[in-house]
């Protein structure tokens, strides 16, 4: 049998285990300490743009902890991109609101303007009120169309939650995603760009409501020396052993970007000629996708196979593919929830496949998936 390729594998760069090591002798095991604020330092360098980031145990404990903020509550709506993972919708419910879901540009994939001020404008006239944030989604890495959708949440005055968990390391007008929305969530799950075994962060605009996160993300403690508590509060930091993962992980970032980018690209010249195959490209010099992962469309009426046929032979193969994200809209937990759009994101999951993508993969394990494309024809 032939090895498994993976679609998306966690990578150690090297440094990691003496960061670790470095937390077991000197006690650091527990939640915080040096590692949780090394790591955040690096993170907050990295992006620029004087943001402050706080790290936590994922980045859908970003998102709650950004909407909390954000003074959502029960009965509100939030406006959030339709193509997406659950975990960008979720913590919406968490909080008693409801999602108002919003279709994909064929461009980016990512949330379409237009129907998002289609949507402000629906929801004010139906329910008299405005919805309280709007996130969108740098899908796969590629960036959303942040002009745009600034303008609009500018315009009604709307915050803006940045859904970055895929995008480290992307560029939107040479400025990095996670450092455009009012908030911005990232993820270190174990197949994202980098990984701390499990982990997110949340990118705050001002020191004080970094510290505000920290304040919920550790039960909410009042300043006293009993516990005593005026809010609730969540358990939701990075321990100090994942955060050690994490410093050793951002010394390869980088280089993890230029290789899923060098990947993508490999695919893209050999596969892209074939007739019915299409790939998700930045659209323009505006966008610079870390490409975390390599989608590809499959035109079934001109290639003469579905992306389930592909999907499937793959997997005989012992190669690992994925469907696109199903859209959320079309999921039976949002089923009641409303939608503003034109049929983009379903087409997209219909017809569309992640590759294999991860930064550890080598060349000729690149060709053996660009064969088995190649003899479906
Ligand atoms: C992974 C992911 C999240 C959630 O991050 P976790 O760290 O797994 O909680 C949120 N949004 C998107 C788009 C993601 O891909």
């Amino acid at each position: 049998m032939n090895k498994r390729i993976w679609l998306s594998l966690a990578e150690m760069g090297g440094e990691e285990q003496n960061y670790i090591k470095e937390a077991f002798e000197t006690n650091w095991v527990a939640p915080l300490g040096p590692n949780v604020d090394a790591f955040e330092k690096v993170l907050t360098d990295y992006l620029g743009y004087q943001k402050h980031v706080v790290a936590l145990s994922s980045g859908t404990a970003a998102i709650h902890l950004a909407l909390l903020q954000l003074g959502v509550g029960q009965g509100d709506e939030v406006i959030c991109q339709s193509f997406t993972f659950a975990a960008s919708a979720n913590p919406i419910k968490y909080l008693g609101a409801e999602p108002v879901f919003i279709d994909s540009e064929a461009s980016t994939w990512n949330m379409n303007p237009v129907f998002l001020e289609k949507a402000i404008l629906d929801r004010l006239d139906k329910t008299g009120r405005k919805p309280k944030a709007i996130i969108p989604v740098h899908l796969y890495g590629m960036p959303a169309n942040m002009d745009a959708i600034t303008e609009i949440a500018d315009k009604y005055e709307i915050p803006v939650l940045e859904d970055a968990a895929e995008a480290l390391g992307s560029l939107y007008k040479g400025r990095k995603c996670g450092t455009f929305g009012d908030f911005a969530c990232l993820s270190f799950n174990g197949n994202k760009i980098i990984t701390t075994s499990g982990g997110g962060a949340l990118v705050c605009p001002k020191k004080e409501s970094a510290t505000k996160t920290l304040f919920y993300a550790t039960q909410a403690r009042d300043k006293a020396m009993h516990y005593q508590h005026s809010e609730i509060g969540y358990n939701y930091r990075m321990s100090n052993v994942c955060a050690g993962i994490g410093r050793g992980q951002m010394q390869v970032l980088d280089k993890y970007v230029a290789r899923r980018r060098a990947i993508h690209q490999y695919y893209v010249d050999q596969l892209s000629g074939l007739p019915g195959i299409s790939f998700l490209n930045n659209p323009s010099a505006a966008y610079q996708s870390n490409y975390w992962l390599t989608c590809v469309l499959v035109d079934s009426d001109i290639a003469g196979f579905t992306r389930e046929e592909l999907c499937d032979v793959m997997e005989k193969e012992n190669i690992e593919t994925r469907p696109l994200w199903k859209p959320l809209h079309l999921q039976p937990v949002f089923s009641n929830n409303a939608f503003y759009g034109d049929g983009t994101s379903e087409k997209l999951f219909e017809s569309g496949l992640c590759l294999p993508s991860g930064s550890g993969l080598q060349n000729e394990d690149l060709d053996r998936v660009i064969q088995v494309l190649r003899a479906m024809y």
